[in-house]
């Protein structure tokens, strides 16, 4: 009798469960196969996977439907090579059964060719089954902070080589094997000698680039290399113009939130173009070299009018930027760099990684190699976070 009662509920108990077993591993199917998809910009992944309905909001605070992402993902065909090729896949997922709804949540990692740290967000979706397919309805993205803590160094440096861009006017960096291998005593040994630009790659323009009788690389007291440092993050109106100057206004609009810069602060400015080193295209403005590439040049950089406001109001050190230049592209007279230059501030050009730093707190040290009478030279720069 005890075993008739068992074998009576065991099918009842175990339908619902079966049931569930055939959505879950479709949900994850589907789920797999949109990320393949999404990986290699697949339309058809797109519209397969995003209900008519959908709402989707962003990491960034956009909000779309479904037409909007099929229409970026038209436009971002990384055949055409205007996108770098992020490689997706999903962990940690978690899908729950509400019926005919379920809730898909997973922590999503997007791998950037050439990136070492993967991005990671983590992703909650509503799925709707209709007509016995699955498809979202509601989806929302959360980046995850890398995770940083106080007293980590973040290297500010891109490294030289000759992929790094040079100005269209300059010989890309070169390296020569001197010696690579095994010697006749045994021991391995290697050494090899660079020639390079010193407005090249991640670099400093000593004073004199712009000023004469300014110091030259050699003479950079090393206090003004070394100190805390500001980021002030002008992404957003960089996106809307890529030409766009950094004004007295953007550094007011960043003290009304974050306090006035503390003198002797060394001044780094985050426009998001280091997310495109080292394509030149994008990066410049062109991939063109020669002279007469230069009138192609085209991104963001610090107004003259904004540069001597810091000088005068705040007493900066030296200020640092992740484009080519400290002046706009589109610049001829180069205004920013002499405005600086006249007073002694030398300038980062180049510069990695300002988007794994905080607005404040952070201390920075950038040390040029020391060459006399240089206008400037290769730099390794570096931050530590703050915190004791
Ligand atoms: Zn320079």
């Amino acid at each position: 009798m005890k075993s008739a009662i068992k074998l009576l509920w065991l099918p009842i108990l175990l339908f619902p469960m079966l049931a569930g077993a055939d959505d879950r591993a479709a949900l994850q199917e589907l789920l797999n196969t949109f990320l393949a998809g999404a990986s290699v910009s697949d339309i058809a992944a797109h519209e397969r996977f995003w209900a008519d309905d959908l709402v989707y909001t962003s990491s960034n605070g956009t909000r779309r439907g479904k037409p909007e992402i099929l229409e970026s993902r038209s436009a971002a065909d990384p055949a055409a090579g205007d996108e770098p090729a992020i490689a997706y896949s999903a962990e940690d997922v978690s899908i729950r059964l509400y019926g005919d709804t379920a809730v898909v949540a997973f922590r999503l990692l997007g791998r950037t060719e050439g990136q070492p740290q993967p991005a990671e967000f983590f992703n909650t979706g509503t799925f709707r089954k209709r007509d016995g397919e699955w498809q979202a309805v509601a989806w929302q993205a959360t980046r995850i902070p890398a995770p940083e803590a106080p007293g980590d160094w973040i290297d500010l440096s891109h490294e030289l080589s000759p992929d790094a861009v040079f100005w269209p006017t300059a010989a890309p960096f070169a390296m020569t094997t001197d010696f690579e291998g095994m010697t006749d005593k045994g021991y391995f040994y290697s050494a090899y000698s660079f020639c390079t630009a010193e407005h090249g790659g991640t670099h400093i323009d000593a004073p004199v680039h712009f000023a004469e009788g300014a110091h030259h690389v050699n003479e950079i007291p090393v206090d003004q290399l070394i100190g805390a440092a500001v980021v002030i993050d002008v992404s957003a109106a960089v996106q809307a113009d890529r030409d766009h100057r950094i004004s007295v206004a953007d550094v007011e609009a960043w003290e009304a939130q974050h306090g006035a810069i503390p003198t002797g602060s060394i001044v780094l400015l985050r426009t998001g173009f280091g997310q495109y080193w080292p394509d030149a295209a994008k990066y410049l403005g062109t991939a063109r070299r020669g002279a007469e590439a230069v009138a192609e040049l085209s991104f963001p950089g610090l107004h003259p009018e904004a540069a001597t406001w810091l000088m005068e109001h705040r007493g900066i050190k030296a200020v640092g930027i992740d484009t080519a230049s400290i002046d706009h592209g589109k610049s001829s007279h180069f205004e920013t760099h002499v405005a600086l230059m006249t007073h002694n501030v030398p300038a980062f050009e180049n510069v990695a990684n300002l988007d794994r730093l905080p607005p404040t707190g952070a201390f920075v040290v950038a040390l040029p190699t020391k060459i006399r009478g240089g206008s400037g030279g290769p730099l390794r720069i570096v931050a530590r976070l703050g915190g004791n």
